[in-house]
C-alpha cells in the first residue's frame, strides 16, 4: 500500500505538545495541514511555537528562512471540524481520555469523506475500544508519535481488531515517507514503548517516595551511569504529568489493576497541584 500523496491535506486535532509537533512533521513532508484545538487561540499558539523552534535552526544556519516560511504557510489554524472536510488523514492528539476521543471520532465520521483515514496518537487507550462507537472502525488506526515529534524517529502504527490492513499499511508507508521509523503493534495496553517504559517511571517514583534518593540525583545517575538520555523525572516533566499519569492509570486499569502498573501518589499530587512539568513551568523541576 502506498503512502499518502503529499498533495493530500492532513488535519491534526489538538495543538498541544504532540499536535503541534505532528503538524510540523506533516508540513515538513510537504502536506497542507489544518490544525484545530478546542481552546481559543491554541492552534495559532501551536503554529507560533513551531515558528519559534524553527527560527532557532534558521539562526544557526541549519535551514533557510525561505524553508521556514514555506513550511509555516502550509499550516492553517482552523476553528471547527467542518474546516477539516478535505483532509485525507486526520490525526487526533487531544486529551488522553477514552470517552472524549470516542466522541471526537464519531463526530469526525460525519464531517470527513468515507475514505479519509482517522488516526489516533493515543499513548495507551485501546484502538479497538476507541473505534467501537464508530460506523466504520476499519478506518481507525493508532499513529503514535513520541515527544518531541519532529525529533523522535519512532512511530507505532497500532492496529485495533477492526483496523483494515490497507489503512495500517498506508499509515506505515506515510510515516516512513515523513522520515520516521514506523513499527507495527497490536492494540494491547500501552502498545510497545509505553508498556516497557512503565517500570522505568514506576520504580523511579517508588525510590523517591521511599526517600532513597532525590530526583536530581536519580536523573543524573540514569544519564551518567545508565546511559539514558533523560532520567524519569526530567522525562515525565517533558511528557507532562497529566498525560503520564493518565497513561499509567489507563495501563493499570486495562491490566485488571495489576499492581505492577500502580499509579504513583507522588505524581498524582503534582497533577492535583497543576504542576504538570515544563508546560506549566513547574514539575519535579522549575522552568521559570
Ligand atoms: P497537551 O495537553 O499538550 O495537548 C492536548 C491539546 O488538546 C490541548 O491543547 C487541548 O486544548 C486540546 N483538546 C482537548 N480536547 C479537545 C477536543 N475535544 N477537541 C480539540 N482539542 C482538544 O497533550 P499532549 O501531550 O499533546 O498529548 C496529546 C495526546 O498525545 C494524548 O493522547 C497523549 O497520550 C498523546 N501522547 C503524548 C505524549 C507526550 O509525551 N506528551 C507522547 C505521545 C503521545
Amino acid at each position: 500500500m502506498q503512502a499518502l500523496s503529499t498533495s493530500t491535506p492532513v488535519a491534526v486535532i489538538g495543538a498541544g505538545a504532540m499536535g503541534s509537533g505532528i503538524a510540523q512533521v506533516a508540513a515538513q513532508a510537504g502536506h497542507q495541514v489544518f490544525l484545530l484545538d478546542q481552546r481559543e487561540g491554541a492552534a495559532e499558539a501551536g503554529r507560533q511555537s513551531i515558528v519559534k523552534q524553527l527560527q532557532r535552526r534558521v539562526d544557526k544556519g541549519r535551514i533557510e528562512q525561505s524553508a521556514l516560511d514555506a513550511l509555516i504557510n502550509r499550516i492553517t489554524p482552523v476553528n471547527q471540524l467542518d474546516d477539516l472536510a478535505s483532509a485525507g488523514l486526520v490525526i487526533e492528539a487531544i486529551v488522553e481520555d477514552r470517552d472524549i476521543k470516542r466522541s471526537l471520532l464519531t463526530s469526525l465520521e460525519q464531517v470527513c469523506d468515507d475514505d479519509t483515514i482517522l488516526a489516533t496518537n493515543t499513548s495507551s487507550i485501546s484502538v479497538t475500544a476507541l473505534g467501537a462507537k464508530m460506523k466504520n472502525p476499519s478506518r481507525l488506526v493508532g499513529m503514535h508519535f513520541f515527544n518531541p515529534a519532529p525529533l523522535m524517529a519512532l512511530v507505532e502504527v497500532v492496529k485495533g481488531l477492526a483496523t483494515s490492513d490497507a489503512v495500517a499499511q498506508c499509515v506505515y508507508a506515510t510515516a516512513a515517507q515523513w522520515g520516521k521509523k514506523p513499527v507495527t503493534a497490536t492494540s494491547t495496553p500501552g502498545f510497545i514503548v509505553n508498556r516497557v517504559a512503565r517500570p522505568f517511571y514506576a520504580e523511579s517514583l517508588r525510590l523517591l517516595q521511599e526517600q532513597t534518593t532525590d530526583s536530581a540525583t536519580l536523573d543524573a545517575i540514569m544519564r551518567e551511569a545508565g546511559g539514558f538520555r533523560m532520567g524519569a523525572f526530567e522525562l515525565t516533566d517533558l511528557i507532562g504529568h497529566d498525560v503520564n499519569y493518565a497513561v499509567t492509570s489507563s495501563v493499570f486499569n486495562s491490566y485488571y489493576q495489576d499492581t505492577r502498573f500502580l499509579p504513583s501518589l507522588v505524581q498524582k499530587d503534582l497533577v492535583d497541584a497543576g504542576r504538570l512539568g515544563r508546560k506549566t513551568g513547574q514539575g519535579f523541576y522549575n522552568y521559570a
